[in-house]
């Protein structure tokens, strides 16, 4: 029905997903999970919102995702929250407040869920998206930024999507690195300041870094000729680098170096990266991720280095197109005649009992109509019982696939059917 016949549709930037994309959608997520635990991250679930702080803090005040996209409501007890515009923040907050940083370290978690961000919608851009994740805390080590980006690598060519890695490293905030960067980077953003776009001359006292991020045309420019924070690591941040690319390296994972590549939330540390997808268009990141060292403090914890990455599973389906699925049952019990159609449903229940998904005929339909209803559902055998059949305890079972039938009796077909 249209919109304008029931006064309802989807809320601006959402959608629906149905049949059969939504089996799709989430043959997808089970593979995140398969491959995500096969590195040793474990599911978490946090809540849908949390204390607009959390996001506020932990997110950073000076990005855009802060700054213009939240999903703020006040509740009905006087109380700011907010809508998850992504997870880590989340996470970081659930294992301080759980203590899971002072147990076995690190601590490895996944999450798969829906994030909510108010931009403006297009292909591959939604405000309600769903993101697969993985976080790990307590480890500095640069194997721990190598796994993160491995278990994300080997996800997309599982799936056998191409994806081309981006990768930097933007350093630690202290003196002997970031911050000498952003001297020099401020005094070129300052020389600069009458071709930038307005909002981002904004940036230059703020956060110079996010300057990176603007979508302005003019500032992209400018950005181009920019010093670059590669030319001013510290030699830890330097070393640090250099051993997650020879890890990589090790492993056949191919990656660009962008150092122009900052990421749009404020408390990235050292390793950024970002996946993108050829054939997408504007939206082409299909995941980003880097190293948080400074998100636990900000969350008011103690120090706990941390590195994770979200991927876009919305944009991550557009790429893939359509994928092959399973039919999700095997068998359809087709009834004639009064006794067998009441027979239908206590048959189908035996199968499903027994682990082979089955359906019936729900609408009274004929004989022809069934048949029809059978090759609609999938499955590969009409199990077809009529008067003759439940007389000799048997039914006739008919490969919808070669067209051959036998019978067989009715006490076997789990059996049969299973094998
Ligand atoms: P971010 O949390 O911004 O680093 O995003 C990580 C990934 O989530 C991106 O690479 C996208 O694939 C996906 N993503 C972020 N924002 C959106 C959105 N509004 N709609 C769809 N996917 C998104």
């Amino acid at each position: 029905m249209a919109p304008e016949e029931t006064g309802f549709s989807a809320p601006r930037g959402t959608r629906d997903l149905l049949p059969p994309a939504s089996s799709a959608w989430q043959k997808v997520i089970r593979y995140a999970q398969d491959s995500f635990s096969k590195a040793g991250y474990q599911p978490v679930e946090t809540p849908a919102f949390e204390q607009t702080e959390v996001f506020a803090r932990g997110v950073g005040a000076t990005s855009e995702v802060v700054t213009k996209q939240m999903y703020t409501f006040t509740d009905q007890g006087g109380r700011s929250l907010t809508l998850r515009p992504e997870a880590t923040a989340s996470v970081v907050r659930a294992v301080l407040e759980n203590n899971l940083h002072r147990g076995a370290l690190p601590v490895k978690l996944a999450y798969f869920g829906w994030m909510y961000r108010q931009e403006r919608p297009q292909k591959g851009r939604y405000r309600q998206f769903f993101q697969l994740g993985i976080e790990a805390l307590g480890a500095s080590a640069a194997t721990v930024d190598a796994e993160v980006i491995e278990v994300a690598d080997r996800f997309y060519k599982g799936l056998g999507l191409k994806t081309i890695l981006k990768l930097n490293s933007i350093g630690h905030p202290g003196e002997s690195c970031r911050g000498s960067y952003n001297d020099a980077l401020v005094a070129y953003l300052r020389e600069h300041e009458a071709s930038l776009a307005e909002e981002d001359r904004a940036r230059i006292a703020t956060n110079p870094l996010r300057t990176f991020d603007s979508k302005e045309s003019s500032t992209i420019a400018v950005m181009s000729e920019a010093p670059v924070i590669t030319d001013h690591l510290c030699s830890d941040c330097a070393e640090h680098f250099v051993t997650i690319r020879s890890a990589l390296d090790a492993v056949g994972i191919e990656y660009e170096l962008d150092p122009r590549l900052v990421r749009g939330l404020d408390y990235y540390t050292r390793t950024a990266f970002e996946f993108v997808a050829g054939d997408l268009g504007a939206q082409n990141a299909v995941g980003g991720g880097g190293r948080y060292d400074g998100l636990a403090e900000v969350l008011g914890g103690p120090p706990v280095p941390g590195i994770g990455f979200a991927l876009g599973l919305d944009r991550i389906m557009l790429a893939l197109g359509d994928i092959a699925l399973e039919p999700a049952v095997t068998a359809y019990v087709v009834a004639l005649g009064d006794e067998a159609i009441r027979e239908a449903f206590p048959l189908a229940t035996r199968l499903r009992r027994a682990g082979i998904g089955c359906e019936f005929d729900l609408m009274g339909r004929q004989m022809k109509g069934q048949m029809k209803d059978a090759v609609r559902s999938g499955a590969r055998f009409a199990v077809i019982i009529g008067e003759a059949e439940l007389e000799a305890g048997e039914a006739t079972v008919k490969d919808l696939a070669t067209g051959e039938q036998e019978r067989v009796a009715l006490d076997r077909l789990e059996e049969w059917l299973g094998a």
